[in-house]
């Protein structure tokens, strides 16, 4: 979906996009800045639902850090943000295998507030993300306000109010919650006999081991999803022998990723409007390329993306046999599409292989495939996915009448809107379940999401004390994308982790501009409040 074109804006108009925001730190009401307190301090903090009310972020990642500077913004300045961690930044911080870059245009993925002209590629690389979101933090004032190695354990809703727990067995209590805590950070391991045996080094994608040299070794990457490919396509110059252990072949989008010249750079530091305009750009093709057309498989443009797929897989793999085994026999968007500009190069090096025997066992000298072969391998990474249904959990959220998440969720996770749960007043998630997750830039729709949010807030302060969708307003929103879901591309004949227990797609089934439309403004009839 990159297009030749993306470099090519001429800029229009001249902004300054370094001003300093004009955001204070202190808290409107108390003239104590949130972060100066203790979380005894916070405890006892006498918040007004309507007047000061204190909000509890969950989670230092992308959404988290919107969160504090979009309640900021809004004058909101009672609130904490709790992060498990010792640094922010997500699934930035979590992932650092080589490689790692956002399939997202950087000048998309970017908030709207806060372009960063000095992307020093069309798809950045994961270091360079992780710093841009310690930088916004920085000027923005947020990294300060952020309780680091603060896992909370326990979230309940108790006369009024929702009180959270951390490991440490300190607390804290408000009257909203923004459970900001990402999708991709659960890591799932294979279940593979004799995982445990391998007497080489073996790690997960999402937590790499930096400390093991990869240089002359033979290295093994399990799993060819957005991980692997990525991986394979960073360490096939240095393996001495690199073998991509592959279950399912997957559609992979060419994607150049040429980096910004100084004169570009300086242009878009020049002329902000150029980004704009950019992002503009990048966006309307996701939405119009994939996003508006993927309930209509057999739409023009879904037809078109399968077809730039096939002809980047015949152009480019010139092997007739590996050609075959790495054309999947699904449609192109079916799983979450590749974009890579290496891969189909890295594959075809002398020194890779592509293993589609499947796996049998490990082995402690590497891993046996069913035709008897073992592969000897120096290192194993497990590029297998994330358990994508955990959201917020394992913290345990207990919400009106005691009614408890995980029992909600017990057939998988789901949200009004993506957003809300009945009988979890006030509490709101940031790319919840059923959320649009698929190639979009999960910024834009964290931003669209908080900005519905801000909405629900206003009307329980000027309304009422508390609000949550209608039990009837859930079931039907459930019902319809349920309904909805059966006609998507990702429901068109293969296996991913967009899919449910039941093989039902989770994700937003509906287009984007109806997402957009949604987030725009609640229909408050579908809320009730207290
Ligand atoms: P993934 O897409 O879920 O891929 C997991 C891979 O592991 C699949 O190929 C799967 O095979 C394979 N696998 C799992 N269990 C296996 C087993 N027991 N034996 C053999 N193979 C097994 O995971 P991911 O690559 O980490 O990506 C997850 C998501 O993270 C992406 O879809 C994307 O949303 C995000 N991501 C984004 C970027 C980016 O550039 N923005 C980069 C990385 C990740 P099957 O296909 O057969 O199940």
């Amino acid at each position: 979906m990159a297009s030749p074109r993306l470099q090519s804006i001429e800029p229009v108009d001249l902004m300054d996009r370094r001003t300093a925001p004009k955001i204070g730190r202190d808290d409107s009401e108390t003239g104590r800045n949130s972060a100066e307190m203790t979380t005894e301090d916070h405890s006892m903090t006498t918040s007004s639902t309507s007047s000061n009310p204190r909000f509890l972020i969950i989670g230092a990642g992308m959404s988290g850090i919107l969160s504090a500077i979009r309640l900021q913004e809004a004058g909101l300045h009672n609130f904490a943000i709790y992060e498990k961690a010792d640094r922010l930044g997500g699934t930035w911080r979590e992932n650092t295998y080589p490689g790692i870059a956002c399939d997202v245009p950087s000048h998309l993925y970017s908030y709207s507030f806060a372009f960063n002209p000095d992307w020093s590629h069309r798809f950045s690389a994961g270091s360079e993300i992780q710093a841009y979101f310690e930088d916004v933090a920085r000027r923005y004032g947020v990294d300060a306000l952020i309780r680091y190695g603060k896992e909370i354990t326990r979230c309940e809703r108790n006369d009024g109010r929702w009180k959270i727990t951390m490991a440490d067995g300190s607390t804290d209590a408000g009257d909203f919650v923004i459970a900001a805590t990402g999708v991709l950070h659960h890591p799932s391991y294979p279940d593979i006999a004799g995982l445990d045996r391998f007497a080489g080094a073996m790690f997960h994608s999402a937590r790499w081991n930096h400390d093991v040299p990869l240089a002359g070794k033979r290295i093994g990457v399990i799993g060819t999803g957005s991980s692997a490919i990525q991986i394979v396509g960073a360490l096939v110059d240095q393996a001495a022998e690199l073998s991509l252990f592959q279950r399912t072949p997957q559609w992979i989008a060419p994607a150049l990723n040429p980096a910004y010249s100084e004169t570009e750079k300086a242009n878009f530091r020049e002329h902000t409007e150029a980004i704009t305009q950019l992002r503009a750009e990048i966006s309307h093709m996701f939405v119009e390329g994939f996003a508006n057309h993927l309930a209509d498989v057999n739409s023009i443009q879904l037809q078109a993306l399968h077809a730039f797929c096939v002809a980047n897989l015949e152009n480019n793999v010139k092997d007739p046999v590996l050609r075959e085994k790495l054309r999947p026999n699904y449609r192109a968007g079916c799983k979450r599409l590749i974009m890579s500009e290496n891969f189909y190069d890295a594959i075809q090096r002398p020194n890779a292989r592509l293993v589609t025997e499947s796996i049998e066992r490990i082995e402690e000298a590497g891993v046996r495939t069913r035709d008897g072969t073992l592969h000897a391998l120096d290192v194993l990474v497990l590029a297998t996915g994330f358990r994508v249904d955990r959201f917020m959990r394992p913290m345990d959220v207990v919400g009106r009448n005691g009614t408890r998440l995980e029992e909600v969720w017990r057939n998988g996770p789901y949200a009004y809107m993506a957003i809300a749960l009945p009988d979890f007043p006030n509490l709101f998630m940031l790319n919840g379940p059923n959320g649009p997750v698929g190639n979009f830039s999960l910024i834009e729709v964290a931003e669209l999401q908080f900005s519905y949010i801000l909405q629900l807030v206003e009307q329980v302060r000027s309304k009422c004390k508390e609000l949550s969708p209608s039990r009837a307003a859930m079931e039907r929103f459930d019902r319809e994308r349920r309904e909805a879901a059966k006609n998507t591309i990702w429901n068109s004949g293969c296996k991913s982790w967009y899919l449910d227990d039941g093989g039902l797609p989770t994700a937003w089934p509906w287009t984007f501009d109806r997402f957009r439309e949604e987030m725009s403004r609640p229909r408050l009839d579908d809320f009730e409040t207290k």
